[in-house]
């Protein structure tokens, strides 16, 4: 028989044990409350809990940045790999002061042209920011969303709200409420249900420590509109061996549990599978089981990730995305799909 280290039974072999424990959990299985009402969200933030909410780019999972427990419920509800930092959310702009120590001329520049709207900008962090919610960086990514519902749940929450996508990590990025509840349905305190996303990636991330801004993760807000207000900004590229400014961009992204493959122009699919699918701009000769035709790059961005996860209920096999132009948004959407395909 099992003994634990105090000479006790193992919770894991005692049967009367193992019968308590399934009781208690089932009696106390967390139930994630639906609402429409970003007050009745924002308090369940006060008291500790973990709130998903929608943004213009994708739905965030938050929690109050001040509370190390709280955001420690973040990394275990999404099971997030404790080296990946978050994002604070803000609804006004003087929030900035609490959580950086410097607001510089050129982060300055793109809060007055980008805030709010689809940008984080990373600041050397203040002393009031835990370390859990910079995964022990020094800096922070702050970001205003442009949502307005996002932006009343931030206030009414009254402190800053620190949150990464609401999806199970490596998972694709949740677009909608029901996408979040297919990833984390009683592993969160709450969903706050609002429109899909309209966006549909996640946000340009430009760090603002240094003299020169440097585009850590592309987004919305394309390099060339961030060179528009700060012309010296450029895309960082680690030197070998450093490490890199944005841990998360490391790990596993967007993937579905589909294989991606992206189609270069006109090329040809050999050996289509049956269970396959198809998403891009232009219509293809081939027959797919399920094929989405989108109106225009922005609007394949918006639409990918829930594509993708379509794909996966439907028990699809292989996921043809088109290539498009690296210009715009297009930019961010062939990142995206080039990380999937790695995945
Ligand atoms: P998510 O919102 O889930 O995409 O996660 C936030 C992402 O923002 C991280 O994976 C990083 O790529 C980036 N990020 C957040 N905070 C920082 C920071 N302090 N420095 C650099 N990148 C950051
Ligand atoms: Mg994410």
């Amino acid at each position: 028989m099992d003994t634990d280290k105090n000479g006790g039974y193992s919770n894991s072999r005692c049967p009367l044990c193992v019968r308590y424990v399934s009781v208690v959990n089932f009696l106390f299985a967390m139930k994630t409350v639906l609402t429409t009402s970003p007050d009745e969200a924002a308090a369940i933030i006060k008291r500790g809990g973990v709130v998903a909410f929608p943004t213009e780019t994708v739905y965030g999972l938050g929690a109050n940045i001040f509370d190390e427990k709280a955001v420690a419920k973040i990394f275990e509800a999404k099971r997030r790999p404790a080296d990946n930092p978050l994002i604070a959310h803000i609804s006004d702009i003087s929030k900035i002061r609490t959580l950086a120590t410097e607001v510089t001329e050129n982060a300055e520049k793109f809060i007055q042209s980008f805030f709010p709207g689809p940008l984080t900008i990373v600041l050397a962090k203040s002393d009031a920011v835990p370390y859990i919610a910079t995964a022990g960086l020094d800096t922070i990514g702050v970001r205003m969303p442009r949502f307005k519902l996002a932006r009343r749940f931030i206030a009414a929450c009254g402190v800053p709200v620190v949150a990464p996508s609401a999806n199970l990590s490596g998972r694709p990025s949740p677009t909608t409420w029901q996408a979040v509840a297919e990833d984390l349905d009683g592993r969160i305190d709450c969903i706050l249900q609002g429109d899909p996303t309209e966006i549909g990636l996640e946000s340009t991330v430009v760090d603002c420590t240094g003299g020169t801004p440097l585009l850590l993760r592309q987004g919305a807000i394309s390099l060339t509109q961030l060179q528009e207000v700060v012309p010296a900004t450029k895309s960082y590229v680690p030197n070998s061996g450093e490490q890199p400014k944005s841990p998360g961009l490391r790990h596993k992204h967007y993937s579905p549990t589909a294989k991606v493959v992206i189609l270069d122009d006109k090329c040809e699919i050999s050996n289509l599978e049956v269970r396959s699918a198809y998403i891009g701009v232009n219509e293809r000769g081939e027959q797919f089981q399920i094929t989405r035709i989108c109106r225009s790059a922005k609007e394949y961005a918006s639409a990918v990730f829930e594509f993708f996860r379509e794909c996966d209920r439907r028990g699809i096999k292989t996921i043809y995305c088109e290539t498009v132009d690296e210009t715009g948004i297009g930019s961010a959407l062939m990142d995206r799909l080039r990380r999937a395909v790695e995945s």
